[in-house]
C-alpha cells in the first residue's frame, strides 16, 4: 500500500510515557505474582520498553492472537493462534498490548485468560482509539489516547511494514 508517514508521537515522548507508566505498574504490582502476557507481534517493542524500567520480580509471556488479515480493516474475527506457556493459576496477569481499537481482542482475550483462574487481569496499552469501540473493554494502564487514525510504529504495523518505526506515525494512504 502506498502512501506516507507523518510523526504522531515523537519518540521521546513515548519513551518518557512508557517509563512513568511502567513505575506506576511497578509501584502497583510490587507484593504480587505478576506475569506479563504480551500480544505477538506488536507489544514486543512496548513491553521490552516498559519491562526495562520495572524493578520488580516478574515473568513473561506471549500469546498470538489474529484480528486483522493484511491491510486496515478488522474483519472482528478473533483467533487464537498461541496460547501462554506459563501456568497463570492465581497469578496476576497483566495483558500488553499495542493498541486497543475495536476492543475485540482484549475482551476475547480477558475472557480466554479468566478460565485460567488468575488472581486478576489487568490490561496495558500503549495507545487507545476509544471512539472505535464495539465492546465495552477499557485498559487499566493507557500510554496515549489517539483519534481515529490508522497508525504505525513502535510495534505497529502495515503489512508487516514499519514495526521498527522509534515513533507512532499516521499513516496517510497516497489517494
Ligand atoms: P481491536 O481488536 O481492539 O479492534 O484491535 C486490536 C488490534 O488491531 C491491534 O492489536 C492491532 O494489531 C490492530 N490495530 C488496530 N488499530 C490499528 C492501527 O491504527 N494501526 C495498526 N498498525 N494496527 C491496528
Amino acid at each position: 500500500m502506498e502512501g506516507s508517514i507523518e510523526v504522531l508521537i515523537p519518540r521521546e515522548k513515548v519513551e518518557s510515557r512508557i517509563k512513568e507508566l511502567g513505575e506506576i505498574i511497578a509501584k502497583d504490582y510490587e507484593d504480587k505474582n505478576l506475569v506479563c502476557v504480551g500480544l505477538l507481534k506488536g507489544s514486543v517493542m512496548f513491553m521490552a520498553e516498559l519491562t526495562k524500567t520495572m524493578d520488580i520480580d516478574l515473568a513473561m509471556d506471549f500469546m498470538k492472537v489474529s484480528s486483522y488479515g493484511g491491510g486496515m480493516d478488522s474483519t472482528g474475527v478473533v483467533k487464537i493462534l498461541k496460547d501462554v506457556d506459563e501456568d497463570l493459576t492465581g497469578k496476576d496477569v497483566l495483558i500488553i498490548e499495542d493498541i486497543i481499537d475495536t476492543g475485540l481482542t482484549i475482551a476475547n482475550v480477558k475472557d480466554f485468560l479468566a478460565k485460567k483462574m488468575p488472581n486478576s487481569i489487568k490490561v496495558c496499552s500503549l495507545l487507545d482509539k476509544p471512539s472505535r469501540r464495539k465492546v465495552d473493554v477499557k485498559g487499566e494502564y493507557i500510554g496515549f489516547e489517539i483519534p481515529d487514525e490508522f497508525v504505525v510504529g513502535y510495534g505497529l504495523d502495515l503489512d508487516e511494514k514499519y514495526r521498527n518505526l522509534p515513533f507512532v506515525g499516521k499513516f496517510i494512504q497516497k489517494k
